[in-house]
């Protein structure tokens, strides 16, 4: 049979060899570094036979599929070293995912931290076995029964919704899991990894169900990799938004007032109302119109939108007096009632209707995350309605806005263009204008791009903007949805220069997506010392002795009286604590006042970066900080 690689050179082998000899043959180190191969794009063990002519790639850990496929046999080394300490134990579901692994395991016992240790430790055995993984294929009856025996309830029940009439199985030694495959050739692959913590994850992610424990690991082909990243993870643990927001006293999640819900504190409120009055100048700026919607409308509404039919599920209801509403999870609708109160002319395009929309969308309460993932939150949201003349512009409008914003904080970016989804409504000739236009769009402008099929909104394909931020990590905020579907349903007319009806097109849009998420990201992404024209508190006033409390508050007021956002620490306490406690908070600059400051209307100035930087007089401070103090004000 005729082998043919990648580089477009083939070779011949006797049929019935398998992909580890074929690899040997090209070389030792393809062989030993090759988990797994695509035969003619599917990929597969190393241990297939081939039999006829095909195409192959061997894959190695430097391929993401390979880092899936050893990543994954790890969650089954891990699983196996869970059985063997935990016999009784039923797993559930065991994928790879971003930096490593988990395996979902159904065991009385609360597996703690020390369990992990040992669980590592007889990971270590298996490794050191290196036990071949060997894939059998059963009768779905066959299959049903050996998970029976074996106690896998979770296992019957995935095979029972499975369409085919086959299961795949495979084996390690004494280790039998139900799974498509492919692995590593055997356990002795994976010999680094690390166990990282446990989590409590609803079978299916759905909390009517048991409650399993989400065992999380991480493994790579190289020791100096692993320990790059759990020195990664340690710096993105310092600057958890969740311990961040408690430590900084920005916000709370209260399981008492419901799970996913925020509540802002002062300073976090405070924090929130900076990050939108900027927004709020930036789109007066460029011809924005601010408009509020109701928190509530009728369902009537909801199903003329077709949110009733395509986004029930994510919604909340409530009945009043007989009628039933629905909370919005979007505001849209409200913004082309607006629209729609008045004859619209060419002349009075584009509009363009910019709200801070609160929305309400239900989440399983498995996925909810601090700040990232919520069940109530508000967006930058915007509608813009237009003309198919006008399109054009305004995407590239909004692309340069989302350029000029992620440039104020320092994010660098990249945008990726959805398609249309199986779920959806509007005609395929729609779906096609309006993704064109936004690839035009982004084209225009120089901007590469890539494609994600089937991940559009349900009423329009969207450009979406991900952000790195200063760890190396991207979180998706920005988005441009090109919507033809809605005008139709609402009925939305302008009057042309022809003097006929014609259809305006509807662009939705959001800068920073999730106001709350985005304050999440960017929590992480300054380690919670925000820059001093968003900082809550941009100055703290220590006292060195009650003597010069006085003084201290004249100079808080003349702060406050400059717009800049003060607190003052009068309490009986050494001044060394004092600076120590306002680093901790994160305030940019102290002033430090004793009697020699009080006499000669001076502040010592101490900046939380480089610390003490001299005695100054009042009015010189205010004047040094004027311009960082400012939010900053985009030149166009
Ligand atoms: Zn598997
Ligand atoms: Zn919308």
């Amino acid at each position: 049979m005729k082998i043919t690689f990648p580089d477009g050179t083939s070779r011949d082998y006797d049929a019935g060899t398998t992909l580890t000899q074929i690899a040997q043959s090209i070389g030792s180190r393809l062989a030993r570094e090759s988990l797994a191969a695509m035969v003619n794009g599917a990929l597969v063990d190393m241990n297939t036979l081939l039999d006829e002519d095909c195409e192959v790639r061997f894959v190695t850990f430097k391929d993401e599929e390979g880092v899936d496929v050893f990543r994954h046999s790890s969650s089954h080394v891990m699983a196996q070293a869970v059985k063997r300490l935990y016999p009784e134990a039923a797993l559930a579901i065991g994928p790879p995912i971003e930096d490593g692994f988990y395996y979902d395991i159904d065991v009385s016992e609360s597996i703690n931290e020390d369990d992990l240790k040992r669980i590592e430790e007889e990971m270590a055995r298996i490794v050191s076995e290196k036990i071949p993984f060997t894939r059998e294929v059963l009768p779905r009856e066959k299959a049903i029964e050996l998970f029976e025996q074996l106690g896998e309830s979770y296992k019957v029940e995935m095979i029972n919704e499975l369409a085919d009439d086959t299961v795949s199985v495979y084996r390690q030694g004494d280790f039998v899991d139900m799974c498509m495959g492919p692995h590593v050739p055997d356990t002795g692959y994976v010999k680094v990894y690390k166990l990282l913590h446990t989590a409590g994850a609803y079978w299916r992610g759905d909390e009517h169900n048991k409650m399993l424990q989400r065992l999380y690991g991480t493994s790579w082909s190289d020791k100096k990799d692993l320990k790059a990243y759990l020195t990664r993870l340690e710096e993105a643990r310092k600057r958890d938004h969740r311990k961040l927001g408690r430590e900084l006293e920005l916000f709370s999640i209260e399981e008492e007032a419901g799970a996913g819900l925020v509540i802002w504190h002062p300073k976090g409120a405070l924090l929130r109302m900076i990050l939108e009055d900027f927004e709020k100048k930036e789109h007066l700026k460029r011809g924005y119109q601010i408009v509020m919607g109701p928190q509530m409308l009728k369902a009537d509404l909801w199903k003329k939108s077709g949110h009733w039919d395509n986004y029930r599920e994510n919604m909340y209801f409530t009945e009043v007096e007989g009628t039933q509403y629905g909370i919005k999870p979007m505001n849209c609708v409200a913004h082309m009632l607006i629209y729609k109160s008045a004859i619209r002319s060419y002349r009075d395009l584009p509009l363009r209707y910019f709200e801070l929309g609160t929305v309400h969308r239900h989440e399983k309460s498995g996925v909810l995350h601090g700040l990232f993932r919520v069940r109530g939150f508000t967006q930058d949201d915007a509608h813009i309605l237009c003309t198919p003349d006008q399109l054009n512009t305004e995407i590239r409008g909004i692309i340069t806005f989302v350029r000029d914003v992620m440039a104020v904080f320092g994010f660098e970016y990249k945008m990726e263009i959805s398609t249309r989804p199986e779920k959806s409504i509007g005609s395929e000739e729609d779906w096609n204008r309006a993704t064109d236009a936004l690839k035009q769009a982004l084209e225009d402008d120089g901007i590469e791009y890539k494609i994600n099929e089937g991940d559009g909104a349900f009423y329009g394909p969207k450009i979406d903007v991900i952000l790195k931020d200063a760890i190396g990590r991207m979180w998706q905020c920005a988005t441009v949805q090109c919507d033809f579907a809605l005008p139709e349903r609402f009925e939305l007319e302008y009057v042309g220069t022809d003097g006929e009806r014609h259809r305006p097109i509807m662009l939705h849009r959001v800068i920073l997506g999730s106001i709350d998420r985005f304050l999440g990201v960017l929590i992480e992404h300054y380690a919670g010392a925000f820059p001093a024209w968003l900082s809550p508190v941009q100055v703290k006033i220590l006292t060195i002795t009650d003597r010069s409390a006085n003084y201290a508050r004249s100079v808080a007021e003349a702060l406050r009286e400059e717009g800049f956002r003060v607190e003052f620490d009068l309490r009986n306490e050494k001044i060394g604590y004092k600076i120590r406690e306002a680093r901790l908070e994160k305030v940019p600059y102290m002033l430090v006042i004793g009697d020699k400051e009080a006499e000669t209307g001076a502040v010592a100035v101490r900046h939380r970066e480089d610390g003490d930087r001299g005695a100054v007089s009042l009015d010189e401070f205010i004047e040094g900080v004027r311009d960082e103090f400012a939010p900053p004000a985009i030149k166009r």
